[in-house]
Parts: C-alpha cells; structure tokens; sequence
C-alpha cells in the first residue's frame, strides 16, 4: 500500500495472464467473451510479468506454468512482494488435492483446471477473488486511514517507516523521518475551541500533502504530522531534505483561515535520518521529536537535524528530572482552575485545580509531559504537596474576599500513597495555611485505590476525619469494586470525558453515562460528568440528573485571577 487514501474506483477490471502459450490468454478471451468489463493483459513470461506490475494497475493475476513444471513458491511471494493485495489464480490440469490445499496455504488465491474451464466457473471465480479484495483493501483503508484528515494514521506510519528501515538493507535505501507539529497548538485549542483546532490540523495536513511528491504523510498526534522520505544511497539525503523542507516551511508558514480569523500559526519540524542516527523505529521517532523541540526554541517557522550532542538522547526522564527539580525549587509550577457547574443551580460550586509548569523558554507546559516523568521518578510527592500548599492559600484568598463556593478539587496521585508521611504531611499544610480542609477534595484514580488497598484505606480515614472529601476520578475506565466503593469515604464519582464524548455519538457510551449517575445516586454519591464540550453532551446530562459538570463548554482551567473573576460574577 503506497498510500492510505482510497483509490479511485476504476471501471474496467484488468487481468493479467502469465503463460508461456499463447493459446491460454486465447482461451481466457475466449471465455469472457467481448466483456467490456475487463481488460486482459499478457506475458509470457515470470520476470516480465514482475516489471508490468511496476508500472501499471492490474487487479488479478492469472498464473499458468507449462506441464509438468512445480510451482515454486517464491515465485508467489515475488508477485506479492510487488503487490501484496494481488489476488493469483493458478491455473493448471494437474493439481491434485494436496497440491491444490499447498497453493491455497501459500499465496493462492484459487486454482483452476484450465480445460476443463467454463464461462460460468471462470467469472463467478474472478467475482469472489475481486470481492474479497475488494473487502481487503477497504479494512486495510479503513484501520490504516486518520478520519479527520484522510491521510495515513499512526499504525500507518509505524508500519510504513519499518518497511522503509528493513529496505536499508534490501535495497540500499537511505530514510529521512520528517516529524512537523504546531506551536503553541494546545493553547490554540483551548482559546479557539476544537472545530477552530480541528480546522487548523486539517489545512495543515493539506499543505503538507501538496508539498509532497508522492511521500509518505501521516497525522500521528493531535497536530503531529510525519513524512516518510527514501532516497537510494547515491543520493545526497540530506541536501535532498533540505529542499524537501524548503517546500514545506513556504506552505507552512502562511496564516491558517478558520471562521473569521486568519490566525498565524507557526510550525516546527524535527528531522532524524536512518542508518546515520539510528535504524530503529523508536529511536528513530524519539530523535525527530527531540530535534523539533530545538527547532521550537527558535520563534517562528523553524526546523532543526538531530544532533547527538545537542539533542538529550536516551529517555526525556532523565533529563527532565533535574529540571523538574529545579522547576519545584524556582516556584515555576502554577495552579489552574477549572470551574465546576452545579447542574441544578447552574452557578459555580467549585473547581478542580490543575498543574501547569511555566517554564522560561517552552511556555507553558501541559501536564500530560511531566506528571507522568514526575510519577516513575517520585518527584510527584513533594510536587503533590506543593500543589495542596498552593490551593490553600488560594483558597484563603477566595474567603478573604467573601466568595461563596463548595469545594476545590486537587488530583492525588497513587504514588503520593507511597509516602509514609502523607497524611501528617497534608495535616501540617492544612495547619500552616489555615485550609478549611471541608473545602477540599482530593481526586483519587481507581489505580490508586488498588495498590494498597489496606494503607489507602486508612490514609482516606484519617483524613476525611479532618472533614476532607474524596472523589473518584476517570470512573468507569477502571476496575472498580462495589465493596470498595461503599467501603471508602468517597462521596462523588466523576464520569471520565472519554464517555462524556461518546453522549451523542455512540448509544454504548450513553448507556455508561446513564448507568454511572443511577450507580452514584444508588450509592448516596454525587456524581460529575468531565470533558462536557457542547449543549447536546449538558442537555443529556441534565435530563439524566448528572450532579455537576466540568469542560470547555463553560470554561478551560484558567489562570487563578481568571477563576476569581468568574467566582465575583457567579
Ligand atoms: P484529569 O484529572 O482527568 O484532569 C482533567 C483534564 O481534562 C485536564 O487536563 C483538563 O484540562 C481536561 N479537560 C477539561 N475539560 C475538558 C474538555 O471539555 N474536553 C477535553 N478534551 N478535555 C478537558 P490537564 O489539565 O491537561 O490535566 C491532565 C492530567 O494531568 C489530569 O487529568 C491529571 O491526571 C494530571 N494532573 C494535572 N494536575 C495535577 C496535579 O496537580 N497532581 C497530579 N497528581 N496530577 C495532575
Ligand atoms: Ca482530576
Ligand atoms: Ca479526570
């Protein structure tokens, strides 16, 4: 498969017949009759056959060898190698039972006796071949295909670049792996909203593909883009990428159009080349985005070739934990809050408060990039802490200016219960910064309920006595016991956005939302729906008497003067 798009549906089939004698395609046309359905094609010989393929569209292949000549099956996988959707029909008198099963298990489609052929046999067999190829290339389109942009996806990508890297040595290629994402894209989205952002991604997805001759394109993140570039080794690969990217960089750098705007959004491109820097899929990757990410230090449309000394290697952990470090100790993590809505009285009733790192050359940065490095390294613990700290004394001012709310959410991780000293730990913020702890929430995952069920448990005891509440966060996407559940001082279940997207589109995903707001309210629980995006996701929540919601249709986690302003106006 050259490419994910679909191909146009051409009208006439086109067979080709392998054989020596001529009187074969003879007997075939014969047979067919003047059906100005199909087309036939010849070749009297196997290698002929191959280079035809090359060149030019056929949709069957009829192969008969000369009596008493074996079939070898590399001549099989030859034909395939060329096309490895082309259905092959072996025709032969001969082929005995077991002969017959041998071809079926290689790859055969079918064998006939050619003799004995009749018109009827002969199309009915070219119908189900086609067919079935037909069903064939639609799964493959359809599992190898990225629905927003039409182009390849990440399986598409992957499978690509690894037939790229294995034709290094088959064939003496040279790769280029050309990744190109957005900056800022994150913040784009959240200001603009998804449509605009979806937009965005897919006029880029458009530039690059009329930037391209012929190259592999696939969309593998949210506005991450790769190219597939093969050279053979004569050429200079990385003057030939360099003017690729010249190609790239004019269509990039324009301003996008959604609605009424033209924003400008620039681009960064990471480039890593196999053999030179690696031959490993991973690895390969790896170098491209961490090559992208030196390109984005530089403002505007930039890109930047992986260097070794210049770009960390082996994993991002280990040089982002002392930076994480550093980060913690320069203060230049900050909170972010997104409002909670009380669905009966429509006002805010509180927020969940989200980590956000301000860091001085990349912006802001998302917490999908380090909480996860925060967790295996355990810096999540003091990080944790520092966040508890935080919301307290944000939580102070709130009072201090007479705001009226319910609570304030903080995500605690399952890593945090590794720590002997938690709940004295939270016990003496609470203390120090006067944090009235029936104000605060704490956000458990279902992951952190079960590493140690016993310790959690009486960790949630001893401080739900200080009045502090517990919530179960992405709930329904983990194993949760009903024993536990009623056993723990849990008192809201949030239903995880993945289910709040599917109310609308998929009834499967209605039925969970439904069945998790009965589950809470049978409980004695409250329950809040995350990741609310549009009217139709609240109406549904509303008439299904979800308790509270959360999600960009009110609100994106908002800087904390922001969240103040909305609180004066609530
Ligand atoms: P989470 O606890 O599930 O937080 C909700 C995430 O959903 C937030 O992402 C929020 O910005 C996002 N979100 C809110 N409304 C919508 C919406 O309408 N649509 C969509 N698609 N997303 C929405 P964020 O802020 O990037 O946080 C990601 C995760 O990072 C959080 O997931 C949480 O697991 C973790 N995290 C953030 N801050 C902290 C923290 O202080 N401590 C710990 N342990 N984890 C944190
Ligand atoms: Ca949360
Ligand atoms: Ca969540």
């Amino acid at each position: 498969m050259q490419s994910a798009q679909r191909q146009p549906n051409e009208s006439s089939t086109r067979l080709l017949i392998v054989a020596r004698e001529q009187q074969t395609s003879d007997r075939i046309g014969q047979l067919l009759g003047p059906d100005p359905g199909y087309e036939l094609l010849n070749c009297s010989a196997v290698d002929q056959a191959l280079r035809l393929l090359e060149r030019e569209r056929v949709d069957l292949l009829f192969l008969c060898l000369p009596a008493g000549e074996l079939l070898e099956n590399a001549t099989l996988l030859a034909f395939k190698r060329c096309n490895s959707c082309l259905p092959i029909i072996v025709l032969d008198d001969d082929i005995d039972d077991f002969t017959g099963r041998r071809l079926l298990n290689q790859s055969a489609s079918d064998h006939l006796p050619l003799r004995k052929l009749t018109t009827d046999t002969l199309q009915r067999a070219i119908r189900y071949v086609i067919g079935t190829k037909r069903q064939d290339e639609e799964i493959d389109y359809l599992r190898h295909a990225d629905p927003l942009t039409e182009i390849g996806n990440r399986q598409y990508f992957y499978r690509q670049l690894l037939e790229s890297l294995a034709r290094i040595d088959s064939d003496n290629r040279r790769v280029a792996l050309i990744t190109v994402d957005l900056d800022d894209f994150r913040q784009f989205n959240n200001s603009m909203g998804h449509s605009a952002g979806d937009d965005v991604v897919k006029q880029l997805s458009q530039r690059l593909k009329s930037a391209l001759d012929g190259e592999i394109l696939a969309r593998i993140g949210g506005d991450e883009f790769a190219i597939i570039f093969e050279t053979d080794q004569d050429t200079d690969l990385r003057a030939a990428t360099k003017e690729l990217i010249g190609n790239l960089m004019m269509r990039v750098c324009e301003p996008y159009r959604t609605g009424e705007r033209d924003p400008m959004l620039p681009s960064s491109i990471g480039v890593a080349f196999a053999p030179e820097h690696s031959r490993e899929l991973d690895a390969l990757i790896r170098q491209a985005s961490q090559a992208r990410q030196r390109a984005k230090q530089i403002h505007g449309c930039s890109y930047a070739i992986f260097e070794a000394d210049k770009d960390s290697d082996p994993a991002t952990q280990i040089t982002l934990e002392p930076e994480l470090w550093a980060a913690l100790r320069q203060e230049q993590f900050v909170l972010f809050y997104q409002p909670r809505i009380d669905l009966r009285t429509g006002k805010i009733i509180g927020a969940e408060a989200l980590m956000r790192w301000q860091h001085p050359e990349r912006g802001l940065v998302q917490p999908d990039e380090f909480i996860p490095v925060a967790e295996k390294t355990g810096l999540i613990v003091p990080m944790g802490y520092w966040a508890i700290h935080r919301a307290g004394l944000d939580m102070r001012r709130f009072r201090e200016a007479g705001f009226r709310y319910g609570s304030i959410g903080v995500n605690l991780s399952f890593r945090q219960f590794k720590d002997d000293f938690l709940t004295r730990t939270i016990r003496r913020i609470i203390d120090k910064n006067e944090i009235d702890p029936t104000r605060l929430e704490f956000e458990l995952t279902e992951t952190a309920l079960f590493s140690d069920e016993a310790h959690v448990q009486s960790c949630l005891k001893e401080l739900s006595e200080l009045g502090i509440d517990f919530s179960l966060d992405d709930f329904g996407t983990g194993y949760s016991s009903f024993a536990l559940l009623q056993k723990l001082p849990i008192s809201t279940l949030k239903i995880d956005k993945s289910f709040v997207a599917g109310v609308n589109q998929s009834k499967d995903d209605e039925e969970i939302v439904r069945a998790v707001i009965n589950l809470a309210h049978n409980l004695h629980k409250k329950v809040i729906a995350e990741g609310v995006e549009n009217k139709a996701q609240l109406e549904f929540l509303i008439r299904h008497e979800c308790d509270q919601v959360q999600g960009y249709f009110f609100s994106p986690p908002v800087p904390v003067e922001d969240f103040m302003r909305m609180l004066r106006n609530n």
